[in-house]
């Protein structure tokens, strides 16, 4: 029989089970692969690549032909992963594996994914970058039913929606429990035999498949099969569910199928923005190159004089040599990053978070002294990092700060697994008064990407409000889904006046 070491009981014993109270939103990033002798050592590696898009927690469960293997650990994939005794803990061919960034301060042991139970069709993991924007919703009913809910996870409500299907065999059950799901999303799911996965109907989240020695592998960015040299085949199709199953000659059968209602793709524009590595290629795009050309458009848009471009490192970089090269203005590293802090948002609470950001920032004074700075951000959300930077700056002798934001303002919150605050903890939303929202800052100017500007570094012509190419609701306030969850909480009056204020 399967079995698994699955430690859901790990969770701390002060853990509170209140299951109604989570709001369910996670950053992550997943990987896959099937039909490997090295599964777990290169589902690791992957992780490693991909653990900008979640530092709290990782996890990797395996299948060796026998049994089920689950690791899961709060930190970094280094801090567990590497280990050989670990390695050896995690045997098979297949395996799954995750990297968790919960945005609500649940971060208990029993959420770490991937998610594993034993079905009557047998064990499956599931691993998700994303968010539901039902979960909360099917998971009163599923609990209503008689379910037993272990995690907080809105993960968890595909596993008892596999396990509920009346379909046969587990591709056709997974199919059936997705198709109940609305929001963003980037799934992958393994059983004995198979690897499978599925992306939102619009393509919010990303999903890649690739191949390494006839192996394939689901991964959220094609950074993660770079660090293993193994082949980028192809995106997974918005609303694209794809199964790779082993066969008895020892080859691997690749099925893909569209069963939910077709709908435009429409990639995350944060992912470009903030969130995917530079030198990942996200739905055949230079993450690095859109950058970049989000700076040499903000450069035509901002117009600003000043000596030295300068970024805040390292969302800001490639930013910055754009626009430095499209302005002519000289580039220079006016703030040097200490790698050795994770990114500002890690830290749970405001207080420790503006700490974070001295903690992690410095400036590089001889550079700065007398100078008018141009300084590059990525964005903009509470505006914590803006603020500390620009007085770290000033601090540092230069004579005028002029911050420059390569994205546009963002008066939304996400819903769909980017870590955002509650609406009226944004910067762009307290303060409509552009003139305020600057001396709030510090800076001598503020200037933020048109949206067109955005539109135009991703390759899209100018957003058409009708037909918008790609999920920008944080700028815009147009949610590509409803927002179940949300409403049932909120009444639908909020949700309309938030849509009202993007007008
Ligand atoms: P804030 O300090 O709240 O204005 O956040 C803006 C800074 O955090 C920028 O320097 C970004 O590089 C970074 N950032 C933007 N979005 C996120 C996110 N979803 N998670 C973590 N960091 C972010």
């Amino acid at each position: 029989m399967a079995h698994s070491s699955h430690p859901a009981g790990n969770a701390s014993e002060n853990d509170v089970f209140d299951l109604e109270g989570d709001t369910l939103q996670e950053e992550c990033g997943v990987f896959g692969i099937l039909q490997h002798k090295d599964a777990a050592a290169l589902t690791a590696l992957g992780l490693h690549a991909l653990q900008h898009r979640g530092q709290e927690a990782a996890g990797i469960v395996t299948y060796d032909g026998q049994r089920f293997h689950s690791e899961r650990r709060m930190g970094l994939v280094g801090d567990h992963y590497t280990d050989p005794q670990m390695l050896e803990k995690l045997p098979g061919d297949v395996a799954v594996g995750h990297n968790r960034y919960s945005t609500t301060g649940e971060v208990a042991l029993r959420n770490v994914q991937p998610l594993f139970a034993e079905l009557s069709v047998g064990g499956i993991a599931v691993a998700h970058n994303g968010n539901f924007t039902n979960a909360l919703k099917l998971r009163r009913e599923i609990i209503a039913k008689g379910a037993i809910c272990q995690s907080t996870s809105d993960s968890e409500v595909v596993l008892h929606l596999i396990a509920q299907s009346k379909q046969q065999g587990s591709a056709a059950r997974f199919v059936e429990a997705i198709s109940h799901m609305e929001g963003g999303y980037a799934l992958i799911a393994m059983t004995r035999t198979k690897l499978m996965g599925a992306r939102d109907p619009f393509g919010i989240r990303p999903l890649v498949l690739g191949d390494l020695d006839g192996a394939p592998i689901l991964a959220s960015e094609t950074c993660a099969l770079d660090i293993i040299g193994a082949k980028f085949v192809r995106d997974i199709e918005n609303g694209e569910v794809i199964v790779c199953e082993k066969q008895e000659d020892g080859t691997v059968k690749i099925t893909s199928s569209k069963p939910f209602a077709p709908k435009p793709e429409r990639v995350c524009l944060f992912e470009y923005v903030y969130f995917a590595r530079p030198d990942s290629i996200v739905a055949g795009r230079s993450v690095y190159n859109v950058r970049k050309a989000m700076g040499r458009n903000l450069a035509r848009e901002a117009q600003v004089e000043g000596d030295l471009v300068v970024p805040v490192p390292d969302g800001g970089t490639p930013a910055a040599i754009g626009y430095a090269q499209e302005s002519g203005i000289p580039f220079e590293l006016g703030i040097i990053r200490n790698h050795y802090v994770g990114r500002t948002f890690i830290e749970p609470s405001q207080q420790i978070r503006a700490f974070g950001v001295k903690l992690k920032h410095s400036a590089n004074r001889g550079q700065l002294d007398g100078k008018r700075v141009i300084l590059v951000d990525d964005s903009v959300v509470r505006g914590t990092t803006s603020t500390k930077i620009v007085q770290l700056v000033r601090d540092a002798g230069a004579r005028e700060v002029h911050l420059v934001v390569a994205s546009p303002k963002i008066t939304h919150s996400d819903y769909y697994g980017i870590d955002t605050p509650d609406p009226e903890k944004l910067l762009a939303n307290q303060y409509t008064d552009h003139d305020e929202m600057c001396k709030f800052i510090g800076c001598d100017s503020l200037q933020f990407l048109s949206v067109d500007g955005l539109y135009d570094a991703v390759g899209g012509a100018p957003r058409d409000p009708k037909n918008p190419q790609f999920t920008d609701h944080y700028f815009t306030g147009e949610y590509p889904t409803r927002l179940v969850d949300l409403e049932a909480e909120n009444g639908p009056l909020k949700q309309q006046s938030l849509l009202r204020e993007a007008g």
